[in-house]
Order: C-alpha cells, then sequence, then structure tokens
C-alpha cells in the first residue's frame, strides 16, 4: 500500500516538473514594439533590412558565445530583473543619486585613465564641436580624443587629438558603426582604464565622471550608461547563411554617452576590434550604440549597469535639477517632442547668447574660467 502510493506520489511529482519545464522553456510572446523616445531611436531602428553577413563573423565568434540565445523565458526575466536591479530609476525618470547613497571609491583615477571618444562629422565641426572646445574639453584635452571624418586644419590648430576615420560622412548605420569601430581600436592601443563615448552635442562634467568610474574595478566587466528604451531591443540576429533568431538586450543610448571598462572592453575583442565591429552591426542590422548593447548583454552576458547620471537630448532636460547639475556626468540639448530642449539653468548667459546652455554650466561649473563674467550670480 506505502509502496503504491509512493509511486503515485512519484509519478505526480514528475508530472508537475514536467509541466514546469514546459512553461519555463517556452519562447515568450514577442514584446510589443518598445516604446521610442524621440527621432533618433526612430530613425535608428528603420535600417533596411535582409543585408547578409560580412564575411568573417563566424570565424571571429567566440566558440559558445554564440549559441546563448536570450529568448527562453526565464533568461529573459533574468535579464529584465538583473537590469532592473542594476538600475536605480527607471529610463527617463529623473535620477537623485545624491539623495542616495554614492559608491564609494574602488581605486584612485586621474583624468590619463579615461579615454573619451567624441563622435562627430564635418559639417558640425564650426556648428557644435567649437563650443565643446571652448568649454569642457578646453579643461581636458589629454583624455578627449575627436572622432571625425574630414580634414580641418583649423580644429587640427585647436587640439592634437583628432582622429580622421576616413568613415563616410552619412549618418547611415554603416558610417556611425566604421566611427565607433576605429573609436574601440585607438581606445585599446591607448592602454588606458576606461572608454567613454559621446556625441558631439554632450558637454562631459569629467569631475563627475572621473567620480562615478573610480566607483567601479576598471579590471571588471562594467558597461555604464543610460536606455533611452523603457525595454529591452527586440532585434533579430544573424545566425547563419539561411538562419536567424530573434535577440533581446538592453543598450545604452550613445546619445547620452557611455563607458566601458578596460577589462570588459577586452572581452568584447573577438567581435569589436579590427573590421569585426562593422560585421557584428550587420548581424543585427542595428546602429553603433546598439551594436555595443549586443556584444556585450547578449553576446558575453554583461548586463548594462544603468546610470541616471547620463543625459542625451532624447529626455526632458529641464527636468534636471539646477542644484545637482554639478553631479551629473553629461548633458545635452536638442530637441524633444518638437520642442527645444536643453538644461535650465539661470545665467551668466542669456538663453538666446546660450541656446544649450553649456557655456553656463560651464561657468557654473568652473567660475574661474577666464571668459565667465566674474559678477554672475549662481
Ligand atoms: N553624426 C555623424 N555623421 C552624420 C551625422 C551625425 O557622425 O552624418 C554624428 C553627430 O556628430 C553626433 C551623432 O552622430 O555626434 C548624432 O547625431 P545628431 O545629434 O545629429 O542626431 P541624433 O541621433 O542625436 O538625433
Ligand atoms: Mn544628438
Amino acid at each position: 500500500m506505502l509502496k503504491r502510493c509512493g509511486r503515485r506520489l512519484l509519478l505526480a511529482l514528475a508530472g508537475a516538473l514536467l509541466a514546469c519545464l514546459l512553461v519555463l522553456t517556452a519562447d515568450p510572446p514577442p514584446p510589443p514594439v518598445p516604446a521610442e523616445r524621440g527621432r533618433r531611436a526612430l530613425r535608428s531602428l528603420a535600417g533596411p533590412s535582409g543585408v547578409a553577413p560580412a564575411p568573417g563573423l563566424e570565424a571571429a565568434a567566440a566558440p559558445g558565445a554564440l549559441v546563448r540565445e536570450v529568448h527562453s523565458l526565464s533568461e529573459y526575466f533574468s535579464l529584465l530583473t538583473r537590469s532592473r536591479r542594476d538600475a536605480g530609476p527607471p529610463p527617463g525618470s529623473v535620477p537623485r543619486p545624491a539623495a542616495g547613497h554614492p559608491r564609494p571609491p574602488a581605486e584612485p583615477l586621474t583624468p590619463h585613465d579615461v579615454f573619451i571618444a567624441v563622435k562627430t562629422t564635418k559639417k558640425f565641426h564650426r556648428a557644435r564641436l567649437d563650443l565643446l572646445l571652448e568649454t569642457w574639453i578646453s579643461r581636458h584635452k589629454e583624455m578627449t580624443y575627436i572622432f571625425t571624418d574630414g580634414e580641418d586644419a583649423a580644429l587640427a590648430r585647436r587640439t592634437g587629438n583628432v582622429v580622421n576615420t576616413n568613415c563616410s560622412a552619412a549618418h547611415s548605420r554603416q558610417a556611425l558603426s566604421c566611427k565607433m569601430a576605429v573609436e574601440y581600436d585607438r581606445f585599446i592601443e591607448s592602454g588606458r582604464k576606461w572608454f567613454c563615448h559621446v556625441d558631439d552635442d554632450n558637454y562631459v562634467n569629467v569631475r563627475a565622471l572621473l567620480r562615478l568610474l573610480a566607483s567601479y574595478p576598471h579590471t571588471q566587466d562594467i558597461y555604464l550608461g543610460k536606455p533611452s528604451l523603457d525595454r529591452p531591443i527586440q532585434a533579430t540576429e544573424r545566425v547563419s547563411e539561411s538562419k536567424v533568431r530573434p535577440v533581446h538586450f538592453w543598450f545604452a543610448t550613445g546619445g547620452a554617452g557611455f563607458c566601458i571598462s578596460r577589462g570588459l572592453a577586452l572581452k568584447m575583442s573577438p567581435w569589436a576590434s579590427g573590421g569585426h565591429f562593422m560585421s557584428t552591426a550587420e548581424r543585427i542590422r542595428l546602429p553603433d550604440d546598439c551594436t555595443i548593447g549586443y556584444i556585450v548583454e547578449a553576446l558575453l552576458g554583461v548586463p548594462l549597469i544603468r546610470s541616471g547620471l547620463f543625459h542625451s537630448h532624447l529626455e526632458n532636460l529641464q527636468q534636471v535639477p539646477t542644484s545637482e547639475l554639478h553631479e551629473q556626468v553629461t548633458l545635452s540639448y536638442g530637441m524633444f517632442e518638437n520642442k527645444r530642449n536643453a538644461v535650465h539653468i539661470k545665467g551668466p548667459f542669456s538663453v538666446e547668447a546660450d541656446p544649450s546652455r553649456f557655456r553656463s554650466i560651464h561657468c557654473h561649473l568652473y567660475p574661474d574660467t577666464p571668459w565667465c563674467p566674474h559678477t554672475a550670480i549662481f
């Protein structure tokens, strides 16, 4: 009798286990198209489809890494919860790290330990880059490298660290990935501890950046930034000539800037160094910043650490409190929901004289700058 009961119990348990397994390994329903915040993200996702994978990619893939599919239910949810745990405030909300607990320093860091890549294009040298050279870059020339697509003697006279990538001057997926590939290679060559990428409409508060990076060991796998989507991006990964499969991952939007530790950057090498970044980008047919997220999260299994201290013009910059400006790592300006979007800061320059507010921010952070009005009250 006892024996029969035991057998029945075992059978029931096995049945329940099988049912659980079936639920856990089933593909999740495809998430709806992510709610995009801003025209850049929309444009980014609208690339042409059906591009064949570039030759050489399969050979470059590290064994075992590409078989990591992110489409089982359990893995998908572990990805979500992991990102939420690391996250702090949800994307788009106003972060208040100062009110929380700033991370303790992990290692001392000097400006020379950080490689900041600024992506630009020849037509923006005067329109955007001059403002950066006048403001934040002027204080940090040794750590800032400008990646562009055309010769400019006037620019070369202002800073020695100009890299002509010889990439096309178009805003196409391929041209942007071409620049990111050169940025990555130059960082690896530099031997520095941290790689940070920003656009030419970003203000980098280097003191805050160093504080943030110093709180992580550069030898560990660290990918820091802010997503522009409110859920992982859903992409199609080409695994062979005839096979594609879905893949989900978070990525830090390039327009807010992001940073990668040397430890992680070295692991990215099979998919990012030499010509491999371009072929990896073709594999998912997404722009440069998404490709970084794909390599880090989907291929290497390293989760993005979200930081509310990075800001792009895909968010409402008016919401960044003036009292917390000195803690923000990056700021931006541009358009948001068809309106001019910039940080709110009083003086010393009017909105007409300083529409991006970068000059006013710079005087707020470095009041000893010669061109800052000395009578300014903040
Ligand atoms: N950019 C580029 N080539 C282009 C156009 C833009 O390299 O043909 C760079 C630009 O300098 C900036 C970044 O791409 O660093 C994003 O461009 P933008 O701010 O104009 O567009 P967004 O994507 O932010 O809407
Ligand atoms: Mn922009």
